[in-house]
């Protein structure tokens, strides 16, 4: 379902989908004059229709995301676990020689420099939260061998978790970020396997895998914004500033 306005002489189109999950309706822009909605099921058309002319003035102003991959690829500048590094593609790299200042990736092959990243940046993320995930596993007192992680690009959310399958999908967006970013996704999308809501019981589980769940979760979201607008500069700062600040309170 779609939604049309004419704003300044042209047309911009919103994409409606519903999601039973979700309590608001929430407006993003997907492309140049292109939105994407998403509003639980029991908002009408008129509702969703109301909501977008109010916020008009707002939805004008705001540019669609940047492909992160492709914009890494152009500048040269890779974030990496909140810190921004030097990005080499060398066709001998076989086992990146990864230093603090650079990030080596093997040449992809017929120039897929994007594929080839993303492999590297699913590889790093893994190498980061395989560890982690036995310890939080313990933790909640489930089996190792039968909760699988994946690796994906996700373009709306940071992980998902299929409970029955006991499958956890991750965002591969997640290897930007500060680690302790990418582990309270993942202690969230463990303690899925036992709370599939977020209530409070679901809260006080994740409480007891991780610290701050909240603050990390209001911090992603800044972090968020800076990234998908090509801000990495101010991305890395941010999160530099943050990491001090709990170093200094915990
Ligand atoms: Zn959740």
């Amino acid at each position: 379902m779609n939604i049309v306005r004419v704003w300044e002489g042209t047309e911009v189109v919103f994409s409606i989908r519903f999601n039973k999950r979700q309590k608001r309706i929430i407006i993003r822009p997907s492309d140049t004059r292109r939105f994407l909605v998403t509003a639980p099921r029991s908002a009408s058309r008129a509702m969703i229709g109301t909501v977008i002319d109010e916020h008009a003035h707002d939805l004008m102003k705001m540019e669609p995301p940047i492909d992160v991959l492709e914009e890494m690829i152009r500048t040269g500048n890779a974030l990496v676990f909140g810190e921004t590094r030097r990005l080499v593609f060398s066709e001998s790299v076989r086992e990146p020689a990864n230093t603090t200042s650079c990030l080596h990736v093997r040449e992809g092959a017929q120039g897929q420099r994007k594929k080839a990243l993303k492999k590297q940046f699913n590889t790093m993320l893994d190498a980061t939260l395989s560890p982690v995930k036995h310890t939080l596993l313990r933790r909640l007192r489930l089996h190792d061998d039968d909760v699988e992680i994946g690796y994906r690009l996700m373009k709306s959310r940071f992980g998902s978790c299929n409970a029955v399958r006991k499958r956890i999908t991750l965002n591969t967006e997640l290897v930007h970020y500060p680690r302790r970013c990418s582990i309270y996704v993942l202690a969230h999308e463990l303690a899925h396997l036992i709370h599939p809501d977020h209530s409070s019981r679901f809260k006080a589980t994740l409480a007891g895998l991780v610290e701050d769940s909240e603050q990390t979760d209001r911090m992603m979201k800044t972090l968020r914004a800076h990234l998908l607008a090509g801000r990495f500069e101010c991305f890395s700062e941010t999160a530099a500033s943050w990491r001090d600040q709990t170093r200094r309170t915990t």
